[in-house]
């Protein structure tokens, strides 16, 4: 086996033919050490000294990325900016909240090729698909610089999760495998665009996963102009898939409502978004758009996000309004925004009725 730009996302096997070890055991101690989110060789003491040297020469470190930036607020939140072994800079934020939850929100693309007119990150345009031992490593990098546990994950950095929907599974079967990180799959959740295709894979898989949906708008249309995905799929056919999505998974799904100032805001769009939502089962998290340089759109007053709100009381949708947190280190929705290689829109945790 070739050496590997990391350890993280192997098999025991994988790992035993990458370092050479004679032992199965010897795998599952440094497994063990990787879990604790020891990545330096040397720190792992129950191992030889001649041992950790051999592995040191071969790779260096146990990982294949290094943070290059740091940045938090007082809020606690934290944003990194790390480096990938070919030279990419792809950030991950650590949010925290009352309720106690550390929740980290993870890339899975450096760039996105969605193009979503509201998002930092489409300016950048697509680069490349990340791998999940590079998914995994950004929770490893986010917990070795925090005191906080991390509790909860979110799959809305930079990219679009459904468009490397292998990686990114295989990066949540290994934080779920209880030999890992045995994080619970409620506790994870993934946010689209409306990819389709991922959409479907995951009503296949009937994974215990959460799913949220960037909609924005449910005026087709505007949507349309708003995200090109929906030149390819449809409100009508995101619908279906969701439909369907719950029937196999029997899941609320989150539908995140970007607040646009002027733009989907009115009584039409409130009335579009009550129509669209009759027979899903959905909470809709409303979202103020955070200000990002060069975006043709605006925050919308809080007075325009009550009247909305109150819109939405009279047509009975469940919706949750988010404060927006972060945006100090620009590390709020839409704002994770980047100078190191620019932009890289947080779609926005869920705030759903669990966990
Ligand atoms: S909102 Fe998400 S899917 Fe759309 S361009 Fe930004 S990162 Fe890509």
């Amino acid at each position: 086996m070739n050496t590997p730009h990391s350890l993280y996302g192997l098999e025991l096997d994988e790992i035993q033919a990458a370092l050479g070890l004679e032992k199965a055991y010897q795998a599952k101690q440094i497994c063990d050490w990787l879990t604790k989110g020891v990545t330096t060789f040397s720190e792992m003491t129950n191992i030889s000294k001649a041992q950790r040297e051999r592995f040191t020469a071969l790779m260096g470190s146990a990982t294949s990325s290094s943070v290059i930036e740091k940045s938090g607020d007082e809020s606690g939140a934290l944003k990194l900016g790390i480096k990938t072994h070919d030279g990419m800079v792809i950030e991950a934020v650590l949010l925290t909240d009352e309720r106690g939850r550390a929740t980290a929100c993870l890339s899975s693309q450096v760039g996105c090729a969605q193009g979503c007119s509201f998002c930092k990150t489409a300016t950048m345009g697509f680069e490349r698909n990340l791998e999940a031992f590079e998914i995994i490593e950004q929770y490893v990098h986010l917990q070795q610089h925090s005191t906080r546990t991390i509790t909860h994950l979110v799959y809305m950095g930079m990219g679009e999760p459904m468009a490397n929907t292998t990686e990114v599974l295989k990066s949540i079967a290994h934080f779920h495998d209880p030999a890992r990180f045995n994080i619970s799959l409620r506790r994870i959740t993934v946010s689209t665009c409306g990819l389709i295709s991922g959409i479907e894979r995951l009503t296949r898989d009937r994974l215990g996963i959460k799913l949220a949906v960037s909609l924005v708008t449910a005026d087709n249309r505007l949507r349309s102009q708003i995200m090109p995905v929906n030149k390819r799929y449809n409100i009508h056919e995101l619908k279906d898939a969701l439909i369907a999505y719950q029937r196999a998974v029997g899941k609320r799904v989150t539908i995140e409502y970007c607040l646009l100032g002027g733009v989907n805001t009115d009584e039409v769009n409130a009335y579009k978004l009550a129509d669209w939502l009759s027979g899903l089962d959905a909470l809709v998290n409303l979202i103020p758009w955070n200000p990002a340089e060069g975006l043709p759109y605006t925050t919308p007053s809080e007075a325009e996000i009550d009247r909305f709100s109150r819109l939405l009381d009279t047509l009975h949708i469940t919706y949750t309004r988010r404060r927006s947190r972060g945006q100090a280190i620009d590390g709020a929705c839409g704002q994770l925004a980047v100078p190191l290689n620019k932009g890289l829109e947080y779609h926005l945790l869920t705030d759903d009725e669990d966990d």
